[in-house]
């Protein structure tokens, strides 16, 4: 990834988030207390909620990870 391509979709308000358990990383933005959006990769969603042919891959701990990031004021509310 490019610095530029980078700079574009922090700029857009995601941050990138870790999954606590396994890892996987994803873009997620919170756009008030009670929405959130999440980007997948192809990669992280295997590694994360499995493939499990998922519409919208899930991960309970991906969940704890991102309330913990906003308790923690990693990740703002845009
Ligand atoms: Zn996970």
């Amino acid at each position: 990834m490019t610095l530029t391509e980078r700079q574009e979709y922090l700029e857009g308000g995601f941050s990138e988030l870790a999954c606590a358990r396994c890892e996987a990383l994803v873009r997620v933005r919170k756009s008030s207390p009670q929405q959130t959006s999440v980007q997948w990769t192809a990669q992280a969603a295997k590694r994360c909620a499995g493939d499990l042919g998922a519409l919208v891959p899930t991960c309970l701990d991906l969940r704890a990870s991102i309330d913990e990031a906003v308790r923690a004021g990693k990740l703002e509310v845009t």
